[in-house]
């Protein structure tokens, strides 16, 4: 008898744990839908004017429009608030990150001016939202296209036969980043992981990658729900390096965010999520922008599953907006380094390396400052650090700072070697050669001995091509063999005069 109710009891289970996983004929009416989430837009755009800033990421395979949205208190881009970003949907059957995405939202604009802690959100950051990231291959799995439940890839028509098919069609957006491509090696079409025909055929990336390198964020998060059921509720954090560099230079900050923030993230027993370093080996988003930027880049991976059904879809993207109000936290917050590098005589914002010694390794960056203000943010820990603006045609730049518990902010103002050049100058000292780097330096006659220097295009001065160098003489002088290739400053002064070149050198 026991054993009949232990059956039954079993069957029952068996049946409420399947339930999620029957195929309807398209996904469930509580995931959003691409027109109903454009429809939404408008409607916040009306209430919320001012905080609420809708725009285009850029286009997709078939040339439809990625809707984005900046969330932020004045014009995106008119001030040098810390920006990031969060995408959901990259994996068309993983669409519990457009949930989360669309929760967040509708926190962050209900809650503004009436929650200190949604306030302060707003109005210190500027949180970029895409909430469908493969808006093609949506359209079709939304309309209940052909295995719609598992399609991931773009809408890519790879036998070229004018209609979609599966599994043979579609790129999967996270294989197809420009890094580690050649040691990648699935390139069978057919393959849900397909890595594509090259490195970024797909302009859904291309649209992330340009907008990652124009507006330099903090953090970048890329929602996931997994296809393997291991790696659910996990936060992965950039990295570690199998290449043998193991942990990257970022490793504790990133360990720390990814720590807060899965704890702050409730699965549906009241469990917190996991966070684990991610291995740098694929051409996923992830490695492309930490590797090539430096920018720290997550991806979480929502659920059990890909699709669920009712109330759950929704539950789950409360909870996981919740916990991405942590991270907005860490953000808002610091501990981290902040400021702007500017041109030194017209307070110009410079693109400029900015390295902070105690967290750097030449596999990863450069970190650049975004172009419109010259600024530049990176999440530490508390400490001191030694840190150094560098720019092409700038002598670089060295500060020693310590971080509290807050932001700190740290400015360069970079002087340019040309920016000097006396008036008066006679360009006839110099005659450059050939392209191998010959300089003939013909000294006018009465002026005091002449010195000619040489510089990288960073400012650093690389060698003395000669000193004491007298007036009314030719002299014919030699680049350092040691040196590599490219175009160096040649710099000559005789008293109060000055002149300086660029030279292209070929050793
Ligand atoms: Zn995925």
């Amino acid at each position: 008898m026991s054993f009949i109710k232990y059956s039954f009891l079993t069957l029952v289970i068996l049946l409420v744990s399947i339930a999620p996983f029957v195929q309807a004929d398209e996904p469930d009416p509580n995931y959003w839908r691409l027109d109903e989430i454009q429809a939404q837009f408008d409607i916040w755009e009306a209430e919320y004017p001012d905080i609420f800033h809708p725009s285009v990421l850029g286009q997709t395979g078939n040339r439809l429009e990625i809707p984005m949205v900046t969330i932020c208190n004045q014009e995106p881009g008119s001030n040098d608030d810390p920006r990031m970003l969060f995408h959901g949907a990259l994996h068309t059957n993983e669409a519990n990150g457009t949930t989360a995405i669309m929760a967040s939202l509708e926190m962050l604009l209900t809650g503004y001016g009436v929650d200190p802690k949604m306030t302060a959100r707003v109005d210190s950051l500027e949180v970029t939202y895409v909430p469908i990231l493969n808006v093609d291959s949506h359209l079709y799995s939304f309309s209940g296209g052909v295995n719609w439940f598992d399609w991931r890839k773009t809408m890519r028509d790879n036998n070229s036969n004018g209609q979609p098919d599966f599994p043979d069609d579609g790129v999967d957006l996270n294989r197809n980043w420009d890094w580690n491509w050649d040691a990648y090696e699935n390139d069978q079409p057919a393959d849900l992981k397909y890595k594509g025909p090259y490195p970024f055929s797909e302009p859904e990336i291309m649209a992330v990658r340009d907008w990652v390198l124009r507006e330099r964020p903090v953090v970048v998060v890329d929602y996931h729900s997994p296809v393997t059921i291991s790696w659910r509720k996990y936060i992965f954090w950039p990295w570690m390096d199998t290449a043998g560099g193991g942990m990257g230079p970022d490793h504790n900050v990133s360990d720390d965010v990814a720590e807060l923030w899965a704890a702050a993230t409730i699965d549906e027993n009241g469990n917190q999520y996991n966070e684990i370093y991610a291995y740098s080996t694929l051409p996923k988003e992830q490695n492309w922008i930490y590797a090539n930027t430096g920018i720290l880049s997550f991806i979480m991976e929502i659920s059990d599953h890909c699709w669920w059904s009712g109330a759950m879809v929704d539950t789950i993207g409360t909870r996981v907006a919740r916990g991405g109000n942590a991270l907005l936290d860490r953000v808002v917050d610091g501990p981290g380094l902040r400021g702007v590098v500017t041109d030194a005589s017209t307070g110009e914002p410079l693109v400029a390396e900015v390295k902070i010694d105690q967290m750097h390794q030449d596999t990863v960056g450069p970190r650049l400052t975004e172009e419109n203000h010259g600024a530049y943010h990176r999440l530490t820990r508390s400490g001191t650090y030694t840190v150094t603006a560098s720019c092409d045609g700038y002598e670089s730049q060295t500060q020693s700072v310590s971080v509290s518990n807050s932001w700190e902010t740290l400015d360069f103002a970079l002087e340019s070697p040309l920016s000097s050049v006396a008036p008066g100058r006679d360009l006839s000292w110099l005659r450059t050669g050939n392209s191998n780097g010959d300089v003939r330096l013909e000294v006018p006659a009465g002026l005091p001995a002449a010195t000619v220097e040489l510089f990288d295009l960073r400012g650093h001065r690389v060698g003395v091509l000669g000193e004491n160098m007298a007036s009314g003489q030719a002299y014919d002088l030699q680049f350092p063999n040691r040196l590599a290739g490219g175009v160096y400053l040649v710099r000559v002064r005789a008293g109060q005069q000055e002149q300086t070149q660029r030279v292209v050198f070929v050793p």
